[in-house]
């Protein structure tokens, strides 16, 4: 299992956003992987794209045939990985030329989403070799395009008409170190960048120009704090309890030390908890900007680069709940937590056509950062609950 995500590892799989050529490469891999192990069917469905030198952005389905047909368990991993981020920090290796140590394998992409897309190919490989056919059909689905919101990827494959209601799903991409936590809400999304602009002058005649820097530093500053004290509530169903606002990416300004930059620009990440609106966050942000405007003469745009608004959550008595559930029980001999956290997978788009959809795997929750792992042990553990899951 470690040598099956280290091959996937090695193929990087980055968003067109950030300079990277998509995730075809690495679905063809992957399809090689599904065609030597024997599923029933792999179908691909995959969505145009311009921005990327294939035009393509794949989402692969593979299909091993249950008892009952009509009755689908899914279990849905992504192919697309974020970037490294700064290079140095990766110091057991580098992002993309995995290794293993202390019983995890490194490398970007190991966590996210890999763990579990393998746990859930080898699962059914298991299945297979012991000649055991799940009692409904399970289809695994590998889609593209969830770290920039997947319209290339689940987006585009509820469009194709293939789930239905009473379909059961599990989103494997997040959860909690020991497994036992099932996600099934989360909060609403608001990615936003603030576009300061000044006037640029030579450093040594500040008085005849407008520093963006200084400006987009004390907007920023500002916006944090009120946020913060304007959405406290904190609802203990969710980890974390609170809504999160954070300043996050950073663009380049200007070349030189000397020159006072005519701009700035810091993105804002914020994950707000449902019971708030996210337009009336919103108009809060235009409106502080529009203060700052009046009192230093600088511009400040804010534009929203992503903007997802929480669904219902999914029914904590819905059938993949309780099997799930039951599932931790006898496998992991652990008590199952139902909950919310701070979202943005893949269950959402689900929960918005009303079909109950819940987030799981057991992770120690390295996405994203430098020297991301997963644990061995969490992929031969979570193959035995997607096994169980299949024959329950
Ligand atoms: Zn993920």
């Amino acid at each position: 299992m470690a040598q099956a995500l280290m091959e996937i590892i090695r193929i990087p799989a980055i968003a067109p956003e950030n300079l990277g050529e998509g995730e075809l490469r690495k679905a063809e891999k992957l399809t090689q992987m599904l065609e030597g192990i024997g599923f029933d069917k792999i179908e691909r469905f995959d969505a145009e794209d311009e921005r990327v030198p294939s035009k393509k952005r794949p989402n692969v389905i593979a299909y091993y045939y249950g008892e009952n047909k009509a009755e689908k368990l899914w279990i849905i991993t992504h192919l697309d990985v974020v970037p490294p981020g700064e290079d140095s920090l990766w110091t057991i290796t580098k992002p993309f030329e995995p290794t293993i140590k202390e019983g995890r394998v490194y490398g970007r992409g190991s966590e996210d989403n890999g763990q579990s897309m393998i746990a859930s190919i080898l699962a059914i490989e298991a299945l297979k070799n012991l000649g055991i056919r799940p009692k409904r059909t399970v289809a695994l689905a590998f889609v593209a395009d969830e770290e920039q919101g997947s319209r290339y990827g689940i987006q585009h494959l509820i469009k194709q008409g293939i789930f239905n209601k009473d379909d059961l799903i599990v989103v494997s991409d997040g959860g909690n170190e020991n497994g036992s936590f099932i996600e099934i809400a989360e909060k609403s999304a608001l990615w936003f960048r603030v576009r300061t602009i000044g006037r640029q002058v030579h450093a040594s005649r500040p008085d005849k120009g407008l520093n963006a820097h200084r400006i987009g530093m004390e907007y920023a500053l500002a916006l944090d704090k009120m946020l913060h004290e304007k959405y406290s509530l904190k609802d203990e169903y969710f980890d974390p309890p609170g809504s999160t606002f954070e300043p996050t990416k950073k663009d380049k300004n200007v070349d030189a030390v000397n020159i006072v930059p005519g701009e700035d620009i810091t993105y804002f990440d914020c994950r707000v908890l449902p019971n708030y609106d996210i337009e009336e966050t919103l108009n809060g942000i235009h409106g502080l900007a529009e203060e700052f405007e009046k009192k230093t003469g600088a511009t400040i745009k804010i534009e929203v680069s992503q903007k997802s608004v929480a669904p219902k959550p999914t029914d904590a008595n819905s059938k993949i709940v309780t099997m799930l559930k039951e599932a931790i029980k006898q496998v992991r001999k652990l008590e199952p937590k139902v909950g919310g956290i701070g979202g943005g997978t893949c269950a959402a788009f689900f929960r918005k056509i009303g079909v109950p959809a819940v987030v799981w795997c057991t992770i120690d929750e390295t996405a994203h950062q430098p020297n991301e792992y997963a644990k061995i042990e969490n992929l031969a553990n979570d193959a035995k609950i997607y096994a169980f899951l299949t024959i329950s």
